[in-house]
């Protein structure tokens, strides 16, 4: 960030911290480790906190870019990553917009290459289309539609983890990330000692990596997990199915035709014989069309961070340094009707004069903003403040 619009972002997030960061304190908050990324530009880590008022006047003073605080517990967090004594860690999860294909393509993404300086915009490419370089950096936009699909993905991760594995609502925590992803974390003895490779079995299961779907050769109708998962969801599918969604999972024309055709028998019995007795329907139909429904079963996580049992993650009720928003918590019950773009919105009054570069259409709260092209426009606080730590606009003399 440049100087001016980084004095203005650090300016807000000082008043922030002094006067509206409310949270509730972290369990063992002793017990973990912290680190913070300053405005100075450095990160500073292995930070420990003995109770809630020592971590706020923490905030207060030094005012942080980012906060984040460890899943793990340990022995002695300020001390290096091999003398810590690991105690335990929770189980964490992350959904970023960033690992879910979205229908928004991410046009509102831009990418600079790191060789050349070439500016494009759109999902990023493998390879620099002027220079061929492969180091590029990338400025991502909180979406609406980017952060539904993320939604979306954690209602699916949220309904494994309570129907399948067990957890009661109570042991869940939701968060909004503040930028364009949720996080999921579960506190419980249960996971707490669980090492990188049983937390690796969980990922591969919410993933759906293994899972060998097919039709079943008999009546029995007592699912659970992923057999019922599959089976709801080849129901969903079929039942929505027109011949072009077949076509698009690359079944052929005849084919897809046929299926829609037998539909309702489909429907009906879902067995092997059943779908055997349909003409041109092989093993290789019935394979794509599983795989289908387990891709769309699965949840996108982002699995290195589940797997890291020494993870730092972003520190509940804190400003995301990308865009002035801050880490939310939501009740699992209300996931549905939870609308980031108004509860995590931190800044309620006055407005700000700034010079817009280039900005896309979004909402905060009830207002929509934008599209701006190089010009002066005067903004609520949150508005402008997003522009700004998104680099996309300066603050006005
Ligand atoms: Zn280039
Ligand atoms: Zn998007």
């Amino acid at each position: 960030m440049n100087q001016k619009p980084c004095n203005f972002v650090r300016n807000m997030f000082s008043e922030y911290y002094r006067e509206n960061y409310f949270s509730e304190t972290p369990s063992k908050i002793e017990k973990r480790e912290f680190g913070f990324v300053l405005f100075e530009g450095f990160m500073l880590r292995h930070k420990s906190f003995d109770d809630f008022e020592a971590l706020r006047s923490f905030l207060r003073s030094s005012v942080p870019m980012d906060a984040y605080y460890s899943c793990a517990y340990y022995e002695n967090p300020t001390a290096e990553m091999d003398q810590k004594g690991w105690l335990g860690a929770d189980l964490i999860f992350d959904v970023d917009a960033d690992h879910i294909p979205t229908s928004c393509d991410k046009v509102h993404d831009e990418w600079i290459c790191g060789d050349c300086g070439f500016v494009g915009k759109g999902i990023t490419p493998e390879k620099c289309p002027v220079c061929n370089g492969e180091r590029f950096s990338v400025i991502t936009w909180p979406c609406e539609i980017c952060l539904e699909s993320a939604k979306a993905e954690t209602i699916k991760l949220l309904g494994m983890l309570m129907d399948d594995f067990g957890f009661s609502d109570k042991e869940i925590k939701v968060f909004f990330s503040g930028h364009r992803g949720y996080h999921v974390q579960i506190e419980s003895e249960a996971i707490l000692s669980l090492d990188a490779t049983a937390r690796k079995e969980i990922v591969d299961y919410v993933t759906g990596l293994g899972f060998n779907a097919e039709p079943h050769q008999t009546t029995q109708r007592i699912l659970h997990g992923w057999s019922k998962r599959a089976y709801m969801g080849i129901l969903e599918f079929i039942c929505k199915a027109e011949e072009d969604d077949l076509r698009k999972i690359g079944i052929r024309s005849n084919v897809a035709k046929a299926i829609i055709q037998n539909k309702s028998v489909l429907l009906k019995d879902w067995q092997l014989e059943a779908w055997r007795k349909i003409k041109g329907l092989g093993q290789e139909t019935i394979k794509r069309i599983m795989e289908h429904v387990c891709n769309m079963q699965s949840a996108k996580i982002d699995t290195v961070v589940t797997t890291d049992i020494h993870r730092l993650i972003r520190l509940p009720g804190t400003l995301h340094g990308k865009t002035g928003l801050k880490k939310t918590w939501l009740p699992v019950s209300n996931i549905e009707s939870f609308d980031p773009f108004n509860k995590a919105v931190a800044f309620e009054k006055g407005t700000v004069s700034i010079f817009i570069s280039d900005a896309p259409e979004f909402r905060l709260g009830d207002e929509t903003f934008g599209p701006y092209k190089n010009q002066k426009i005067t903004l609520p606080t949150a508005a402008a403040l997003l522009l700004i730590c998104k680099g996309k606009a300066e603050v006005m003399e």
